[in-house]
């Protein structure tokens, strides 16, 4: 199993910008801000959302495009924060939730918009930790 150690720094609130696209103001803030390392959790609502589906066979990810448009609550949001391709990446996952509390869930991709959204992101300090693609997987995943 691999792991590294981290220490606490800074845990920033925030709310997004109505109309901004998710997935681009998360990875925007981690940048202007300088978390290299970090978790993320948010709760509002979105305009329309992107979720992905990686299939594990195929080992491509997949996008729901039936939820585009639609108007839902963000009923839960987790994340983290790495480094790939020398920049600070979110990755992020999703459960929103239609008018009759039905959820969908998945990976955040971009072309998701907000509506209304609160986040917190607790930013850690400690040794970059970086993505890279696992040829077992298919993923860009954290390896030394
Ligand atoms: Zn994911």
């Amino acid at each position: 199993m691999f792991n590294k150690s981290y220490s606490f720094d800074k845990v920033y609130v925030g709310k997004f910008t109505h109309d901004a696209d998710f997935l681009e103001e998360l990875n925007s803030f981690c940048v202007q801000n300088d978390i290299r390392t970090g978790w993320i959790s948010a709760i509002g609502a979105v305009k329309s959302i992107v979720l992905g589906y990686y299939d594990q066979d195929e080992k491509k990810y997949y996008t729901l495009d039936n939820l585009k448009n639609k108007h839902l609550e963000l009923a839960s949001c987790m994340g983290n924060i790495s480094i790939k391709d020398g920049k600070p990446f979110a990755h992020v996952h999703v459960v929103v939730t239609d008018e009759e509390g039905k959820s969908f869930g998945g990976h955040l991709m971009p072309g998701s918009k907000v509506f209304a959204g609160e986040f917190m992101i607790q930013a850690l300090t400690g040794e970059d930790l970086n993505r890279n693609l696992d040829e077992v997987t298919g993923l860009p995943l954290w390896k030394d």
